[in-house]
């Protein structure tokens, strides 16, 4: 059993620290942050209260509610050292200088408590380095914990441990990183650049190099390397822009210093002039003037430019064409093979850029770790890369992968000679089987309390399907609803699917019902385009079942004689939220970003969205009760298409209950939803009907005003006051009072009636044209 790690302190108030320090902040434990005072400061602590203070402004936003900013004490290097002396574990996150390191760990050596764990951000120093000369004590106690930027939403962990380093702490370390701040902790050996950089560095010279030479715009780089290999489509410039270009050099020069001459780094090395004057000039990308790619003001135009790799000038940055790159679209989830075999100078970038890169990756095993599944959830998770370097050369086939670098002339590591016939990874009975250095097969088993619907799926049925949705058996008698549609969106195929599954659960012996998915995120609302459809032929009957079935759809959940757990992770947005207010309770990744977005549409919440945020506002703890406050909250929130930022943030706003959970780790999201369904079964009693006491005209005049003073101040468009009106008319109970008392039916009726008059006009139609055509909201 690991040491509890139960108070925390971050040395260095920079853009990581203070990163790092929020996100322990979100865990809810508290942390001091400590940074160095600067000369002729009137506040001692200027650095690391500031740095709290410019993150609670930060977008996207360091904390996952302001509130979690309070967990963070601030103080400096001079006058705070004693705060450290109960701290479990302190984490360095200092300038990136051996001598100013060390320094800090011996201040830091003379007040920890005994066996408080120390450990380093560094990117680039060796474990051994950072640790020469301090006591056995200390080394015993200190390890490498490696976050990447911004610490809240990367997932990658690497962690380092020295010889001395004591096991428990790196367990420790480990079990809270991954259970409180959601990590996927990957142990490497204390190598340059451990393993996301080491890679990820060298496929961005190898990118930056080779486009060089084979004549390669920056544009079309980013096309062949971003999507066809599942590779975010900032491809490698617009992911220098993105991460700084002064960060590179820097980076670059530690790994020359520390590997091998041998190494492919020093092989594909050369002096990048063009880079270095761009720094020196300011372009050091989004954070600065621009990068490879700028936009261009002039008077009203804003024109995306991007630099010349022969002249260093910028110009009009022009969409690629090549024959390779519109092969590659047409061969969909194969676009990166037909990339590699193409002929043109396209295809022969790709081949140079990443068959370096795949087999750079196999030439790190065993050295840097012996798991080709480390490798590739360091590229996943530090990188963004849809597949990691081993799947996508599977993807390639081994002896593919070895012919093309033949063919370019470059070496064969020993380990992709071990696959030549085989492949790295297999399924074996349902199991996950990587390919060991030695050739033999080791299965990847997943730690306790990590469940994937991925993995059951490899071996199950379904035991119902549609276009659109699974239902399956995840054991222990509980079912789980996955949304299969593109997108996740919500389709009549789905609708049929809840239908159908409340009648399937009760029948076939299972006891309780997750809706859950495995997609980046968990639904984006309705499906748009069918909505769209049908209004531009005018089948309004069409449409009105739709709502209709919908509202049924969720009311049957809600009323079903078992307990439905929704655990969403990502958008949950439109009726993609409204499900999740229909279930009993919700177990959702931190990471979940729930809102009622319709009138971005220019419609309102149709499937129960306005009802159920009426009675979760009217029952919030910090709203005063009344028939009022709810109805206030609740236009002030869907009117405004207000979504939450994270699944805390979704608390405060009442889209989610304070008695709903949430998990930190995405890959724990199933286990815990399906231990939090399990709990409710014995005694299970389906919600009571909600009853509503709400304004009326009263409240529709109140909210009017509200509206008029929107307009006024120009933050609403004379289409928003249409739909805010009809969003009026429902939350205030239509023709009531509160005197009356209205049942879920009054208020869904309401829901149908606004959604048919508000989807009949061409405001509506020119908003969700609109969104289909560009993903934004047009402000008519
Ligand atoms: P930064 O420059 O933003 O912050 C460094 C902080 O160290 C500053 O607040 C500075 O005041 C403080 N500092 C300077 N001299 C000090 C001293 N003598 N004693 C104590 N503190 C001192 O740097 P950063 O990007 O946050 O990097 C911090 C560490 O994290 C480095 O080791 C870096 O290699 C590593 N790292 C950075 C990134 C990244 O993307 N920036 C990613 C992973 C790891």
């Amino acid at each position: 059993m690991a040491t509890p790690i139960n108070k925390v302190a971050v040395i260095g108030a920079g853009v990581m620290g203070a990163g790092i320090a929020a996100h322990i902040a979100n865990a809810g434990i508290p942390v001091v942050l400590l940074d160095i005072v600067p000369a002729d400061a009137e506040n001692r602590n200027v650095i690391a209260e500031t740095a709290v203070q410019k993150m609670l402004k930060a977008d996207p936003a360091p904390f996952m509610t302001k509130g979690c900013a309070r967990n963070i004490q601030t103080g400096n290097l001079e006058d705070d050292l004693p705060r450290l002396a109960d701290c479990d574990w302190i984490i360095e996150a200092v300038v990136e200088r051996l001598d100013i390191k060390q320094d800090l760990y011996r201040k830091l050596d003379s007040v920890r408590k005994k066996g408080c764990i120390v450990s380093s951000n560094t990117s680039t120093i060796p474990l051994e380095s950072l640790t020469k000369g301090l006591s056995d004590a200390f080394a015993r106690d200190f390890c490498i914990t490696h976050f990447f930027n911004p610490p809240r939403y990367m997932r990658l962990l690497e962690v380092v441990r020295g010889p001395q380093t004591r096991a428990e702490a790196i367990d420790a370390v480990s079990t809270f990183c991954d259970l409180k701040l959601g990590k996927s902790v990957v142990h490497c050996q204390d190598r340059p650049g451990f393993i996301g950089n080491r890679l990820g560095i060298l496929w961005i010279l190898a990118a930056v190099v080779e486009a060089m030479d084979n004549d390669i715009s920056i544009e079309e780089a980013d096309a062949i390397l971003g999507r066809p290999f599942g590779i975010p489509k900032t491809g490698v410039f617009g992911l220098m822009d993105l991460v700084g270009l002064d960060l590179m050099p820097h980076i670059l020069q530690s790994m020359l210093s520390l590997l091998p001459k041998t190494d492919a780094f020093h092989v594909i090395n050369r002096d990048l002039a063009l880079i270095r004057t761009m720094i020196a000039d300011g372009y050091t990308g989004r954070k600065g003037k621009g990068g490879f790619y700028r936009i261009n003001r002039t008077g009203t135009e804003k024109i995306k430019e991007g630099i010349d790799l022969k002249t260093g000038q910028y110009r009009v940055s022009a969409k690629p064409q090549l024959a390779s790159l519109d092969a590659a679209k047409e061969a969909g989830k194969k676009a990166g093979q037909v990339l590699l075999s193409h002929p043109d100078k396209g295809g022969r970038y790709a081949r140079r850029v990443m068959a370096r890169t795949l087999s750079y990756a196999a030439s790190l095993i065993p050295d840097v770790t012996a798991s080709v599944d480390d490798i590739d959830e360091a590229m996943r998770l530090g990188y963004n890369w849809k597949f990691g370097p081993f799947q996508l050369a599977d993807q390639i086939g081994p002896d593919a992968l070895i012919a093309i670098l033949k063919q370019e002339g470059m070496p064969v590591p020993a380990f992709l000679e071990t696959a030549s016939g085989k492949s790295f990874y297999q399924i074996e009975n349902g199991r996950r089987m990587a390919l060991s250095p030695d050739g033999s097969w080791k299965e990847l088993a997943r730690p306790d309390g990590v469940v994937l619907l991925e993995d059951i799926k490899r071996t199950a049925k379904p035991l119902l399907k549609n276009g659109s949705a699974s239902l399956w058996d995840i054991g222990d008698g509980v079912a789980c609803l996955e949304f299969t549609s593109k997108m996740n969106s919500l389709d009549p195929e789905i609708l049929k699917m809840i239908s159908q599954t409340v009648r399937f659960i009760p029948k076939n012996g299972f006891k309780a019902l997750l809706v859950y998915n495995e997609g980046s995120n968990f639904s984006v609302g309705a499906n748009l385009g069918l909505a769209i459809f049908a209004a531009n032929i005018a089948a309004w009957p069409m449409i009105e079942e739709m709502v209709e079935n919908g509202q049924k759809a969720y009311m049957a959940l809600k009323r079903a004689p078992f307990p439905v757990v929704g655990a969403p992770s990502g958008m949950a947005l439109g009726g993609g939220c409204e499900i999740l207010l229909h279930c009993d309770a919700v177990q959702a990744h931190a990471e979940t970003y729930m809102g009622l977005v319709e009138v971005g549409v220019g419609l309102i919440p149709g499937w129960g969205g306005c009802k159920e945020m009426l009675h979760r506002l009217s029952i919030h703890p910090a709203l005063p009760k009344g028939p009022m406050p709810p109805v206030a909250k609740a236009f002030e929130t869907i009117s405004t298409a207000t979504v939450a930022k994270s699944a805390m943030e979704a608390k405060e706003r009442g889209f989610l209950r304070d008695s709903d959970g949430i998990t930190m780790n995405r890959y724990r999201l199933l286990a815990d939803a399906k231990a939090k369904a399990l709990a409710m079964v014995q005694g299970y009693k389906p919600a009571e009907p909600i009853e509503l006491k709400l304004p009326g005209e009263t409240g529709k005049v109140a909210m009017e005003m509200a509206l008029g003073q929107f307009r006024r101040m120009g933050k609403a468009t004379p289409y928003d006051e249409v739909v805010s009106l009809e969003l009026a008319n429902i939350l205030s109970g239509g023709e009531t009072d509160h005197t009356e008392t209205l049942t879920e039916d009054n208020i869904l009726a309401l829901e149908r009636s606004s959604f048919m008059r508000l989807v009949r006009q061409k405001g509506t139609l020119d908003r969700v044209e609109h969104m289909l055509l560009t993903g934004k909201p047009l402000r008519n």
